[in-house]
């Protein structure tokens, strides 16, 4: 596992610091009245690249000066390399290039970050088994938990691009077609059992059309973020047959700022679990293509202190971005850059290890005790925050938070 690399920039080098020189996360920022800026964070600050670009400090083609990351992601991974290896060679302990950087570094709490990439498309998986078994035995009951095709299949549905929001952006309970199983006739009106999940976004950083090997589907994504996929049970559990969740997921979806790339990761590569029956070729994966994160998410009820209502790891997901790209693909299906790719809900095996209310108050049934209070699902003012790091020697790979308020239903 690789060491920590000093910065000049010295909150760069605490441990417990999201954004050591290893990280160089890709971002965007306002700060005022100014547009989005591309920038990149080193320890409590954000190094303003647009700035860097339009001062010929750096040079991309003007693609950082865009406002997101989706035009620079084009430029292909020499170019994404290229830049990274630029930035530490410049953010490095004993560079000389405090004078010329200094300018351009702003403090992380004097900005407001925005969508890191125009999200092109966006499309969620099911590929946690834990989740998948949970959920399917409180649906179908145990003996039909996992659907047939699930240990052969990554299964996933379309989801909503425009309703991809960024950290920060409160959500409102939303309405939807209802009908509770005592319930004769479905009504109209808010989500009563409205949930959160817990998922890792992976962005696509190149074009493809036609069928993508899951290697090629690795070298594909420029990155990951945190991923919030809110959803209200209810409508899902009435809606969903046949076709899958439909509105039950569209009211929004929330990102971390932060796109942790692909090469900070890189030392945080682990295998998938053991496979229960052997996977088709074309999604067998030729070496360790998930990654060791540490995730949990805190509630903080309106006025209240924050619990921390789960812990889990990414390392427990049975299919990964890489193979769930190559599925997507094998029909031929054209993907863009800028397109999300939501991992499913990630649970670990533990009770509190659970990635979503449904399945840590089992339907409903068994609410959790948080600070001041107990939840079987959310309530209006409740904030909920993602966090995520790889943990390295002596640093960590953070994720920055992914923090989203529920807001009551929105009035007419
Ligand atoms: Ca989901």
């Amino acid at each position: 596992m690789t060491d920590l690399i000093p910065s000049w920039v010295s909150y760069a080098n605490d441990p417990q610091c999201d954004f050591p020189l290893n990280n160089l996360p890709c971002g965007a920022f306002v700060q005022a009245d100014s547009t989005s800026r591309c920038c990149t964070a080193i320890g409590d600050q954000v190094l303003d690249l647009h700035a860097l670009e339009e001062r010929g400090i750096i040079t991309f083609g003007g693609t950082l000066r865009t406002g997101a990351w989706n035009a620079f992601m084009a430029l292909g991974q020499s170019e994404w390399l290229r830049l990274r290896h630029q930035l530490m060679s410049m953010l490095r302990e004993g560079a000389d290039t405090g004078d010329q950087l200094s300018p351009h570094l702003v403090p992380l709490e004097n900005v407001r970050m925005t969508m890191p990439f125009e999200v092109a498309e966006y499309t969620d998986f099911y590929a946690g088994r834990h989740h998948a078994t949970n959920v399917g035995t409180m649906f179908r009951g145990a003996e039909n938990a996992l659907p047939s095709n699930w240990l052969h299949i990554p299964i996933g549905y379309n989801g909503r691009a425009s309703s991809v929001v960024v950290s920060g952006t409160p959500v409102h309970r939303p309405m939807g077609q209802l009908k509770g199983p005592q319930d004769e006739v479905p009504h109209f009106g808010p989500a009563q059992r409205f949930d959160m999940e817990l998922e890792m976004g992976a962005v696509v950083g190149q074009a493809s059309s036609g069928r993508l090997s899951v290697d090629q589907a690795f070298k594909n994504i420029f990155g990951y973020v945190l991923l919030n996929d809110w959803s209200a049970r209810d409508i899902q559990g009435w809606e969903y047959q046949p076709l899958g969740p439909f509105q039950s997921k569209a009211s929004a979806t929330s990102i971390s700022p932060w796109i942790i790339t692909t090469s900070a990761l890189e030392p945080f590569r682990v295998p998938a679990p053991e496979r229960e029956v052997p996977l088709l070729p074309y999604l067998r994966e030729s070496g360790p293509m998930l990654y060791d994160i540490a995730l949990e998410v805190g509630l903080t009820p309106q006025d209240g202190r924050e619990t921390v209502i789960t812990r889990t790891n990414y390392r427990e997901m049975y299919y990964s971005s890489a193979q769930q790209l190559a599925h997507h693909t094998s029909s031929g299906c054209p993907m863009r850059i800028g397109d999300l790719l939501g991992s499913g809900t990630i649970s670990g095996a533990g009770k509190n290890e659970r990635g979503s209310l449904l399945e840590l108050s089992w339907g409903g049934n068994e609410p959790i005790a948080i600070e001041g209070g107990a939840r079987a699902f959310l309530q209006d003012g409740d904030t909920l925050v993602l966090r995520g790091h790889a943990q390295g020697r002596g640093f960590r790979i953070g994720f920055g938070a992914c923090v989203g308020q529920v807001l009551p239903v929105q009035q007419d």
